[in-house]
């Protein structure tokens, strides 16, 4: 479709793109702009996606449009009870008696991920505690920190209002007008350069185009291409809003991408029916074992790919003490949580060699008690697993992606030769959190921040020019 549409409109003035690395990139982008036949511009920026990223995008804007499919915006978090957001050396850091820094983050992040974080995750790290205090500004609040398994202290600043109020309080700031139900069919690209976007088969002219449209991870044939089969997991829904454009549109006009494969997986089983809610398990309050009752994966470390490519290989059961369970009752009553009063019925009912299953039981009891590493070389302390047992049907839940479209250090998006595309931006999940690499592998817990972050950061380089 892109093309035949190409092909009627008016040829842009010539000018070389100019290269990723280019020193005088802003000069470039400014000589673009002195090109344009400014008549037929209708809107100096178009921010396409009305989530937290493309809200915050628009918040920085004294000019543009924003263009939102869904009916409110706020994108997914607005399902999100109290959203947790992942920020360093906060003063309620401080105030909880925890001495946290860029550096000590930076430290922590290597031992996870694996490799030191980069230049722009470095600069996300130093910059979250603005992030806190403009979020404060805003009227939210934040009512606890919590730790995950692998950080050494607590990052995870849970937000007291709801999502819908952190949205809120985001959008709160935009000046620009805001069009709901309107659904962007396609980027329109000519000669390394964005025109426009393409709404109901008419060409919106635009200087500037910023993909907010989060992330690629509800695509079953792309889950499929990645190797994960999509009829075994169940994955993350809400609502209609969830999609996948990003990747088409980057498959249609030769746009860079990384990284599609890191995707975060809540393991647990995930319940849709009337809302999202999820049992999440990678707290050490669940263990999974194989077909034969025994341990075999680090449940820590199943926010990434590893999950999938263990699920793929074997039937997996997961345990959980009943009675540690967050919401027991619901899913039991829900029937996703089946509860047995000793070993031997549990290993009965799954066809679990009973001698096995006692002794994974028996690996995690040790652990909790003792510490160390267990025997799949997980090294936090797991719940200890208390009678009543509950077993339910581990369910992979897609909740984010840390890849998606390359952007260089300003949010250009780079097409797949390297070079940015003119005028053309990416923020939030759409760009892997804002540069894929800046979540790393297995991601972080709370990515909203560096999601928000990216749609500031961004929108106020747009304003600046
Ligand atoms: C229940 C739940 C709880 C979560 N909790 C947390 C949490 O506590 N902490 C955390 O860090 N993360 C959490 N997440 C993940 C977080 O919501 C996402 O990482 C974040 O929303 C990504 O923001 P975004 O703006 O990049 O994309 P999205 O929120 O996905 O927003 C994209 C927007 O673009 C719109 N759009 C897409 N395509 C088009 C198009 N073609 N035309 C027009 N509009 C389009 C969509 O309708 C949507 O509104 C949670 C997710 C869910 C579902």
């Amino acid at each position: 479709m892109t093309t035949l549409l190409l092909a009627c409109l008016p040829m842009p003035p010539h000018m070389d793109a100019p290269q990723a690395d280019a020193p005088e990139a802003e000069s470039a982008d400014e000589a673009w702009d002195r090109s344009l036949d400014t008549s037929d511009v209708v809107h100096d920026v178009i921010v396409i996606g009305g989530g937290p990223a493309g809200l915050a995008t628009a918040a920085e804007l004294d000019h543009g449009l924003l263009l939102e499919a869904e009916s409110p915006v706020g994108g997914r978090i607005k399902w999100a009870s109290g959203p947790e957001l992942m920020l360093v050396g906060t003063i309620e850091q401080v105030l909880h008696g925890y001495n946290d820094s860029p550096e000590a983050a930076a430290k922590n992040w290597a031992t996870v991920q694996g490799d030191a974080p980069s230049e722009l995750t470095w600069r996300f790290l130093e910059e979250s505690a603005e992030v806190r205090n403009r979020l404060l500004g805003l009227g939210l609040s934040f009512e606890r920190l919590s730790r995950t398994p692998t950080s050494v202290v607590p990052r995870q600043h849970h937000i007291a209002e709801s999502g819908w109020d952190f949205v809120a309080a985001i959008a709160s700031e935009i000046d620009i007008e805001i069009r709901t139900d309107t659904w962007v069919e396609d980027l329109v690209i000519e000669d390394g350069a964005v025109r426009g976007v393409m709404v109901d088969g008419e060409l919106i002219r635009a200087r500037r185009v910023v993909i907010a449209t989060g992330g690629v991870i509800s695509d079953p044939d792309l889950l499929d291409e990645l190797g994960y089969a999509p009829e075994q997991f169940s994955v993350e829904i809400g609502g209609d809003e969830f999609n996948w454009i990003a990747h088409d549109w980057a498959l249609d006009h030769d746009l860079a991408e990384s990284q599609l494969d890191a995707i975060g997986w809540h393991p647990g089983h995930a319940a849709y029916e009337d809302g999202p809610r999820r049992l999440e398990a990678n707290d050490g309050s669940a263990i999974w074992v194989d077909e034969h009752g025994e341990r075999f994966f680090n449940e820590v470390r199943s926010t990434s790919v590893e999950a999938g490519g263990a699920i793929l290989r074997r039937d997996v059961t997961g345990i959980v003490s009943c009675e540690e369970t967050l919401e027991p009752m619901l899913f039991k009553d829900a029937g996703y949580l089946e509860q047995f009063e000793t070993v031997d019925d549990l290993a009965e009912a799954h066809d679990f060699d009973a001698e096995s299953l006692r002794q994974s039981l028996a690996d995690v009891r040790d652990h909790h008690h003792n510490g160390g590493m267990d025997s799949t070389g997980r090294s936090i302390w797991p719940s200890e697993m208390m009678l009543p047992l509950c077993t339910f049907e581990p369910g992979f839940t897609a909740s984010k992606a840390y890849g998606g479209i390359d952007v260089d250090d300003q949010g250009r998006v780079l097409d797949v030769t390297g070079t940015p595309v003119q005028g053309l931006y990416a923020v939030g999940e759409a760009a892997g959190m804002g540069q894929p690499g800046l979540g790393g592998w297995y991601g972080f817990d709370g990515s909203m921040s560096a999601v928000v972050w990216s749609g500031w950061r961004v929108g106020a380089d747009l304003a600046a020019r």
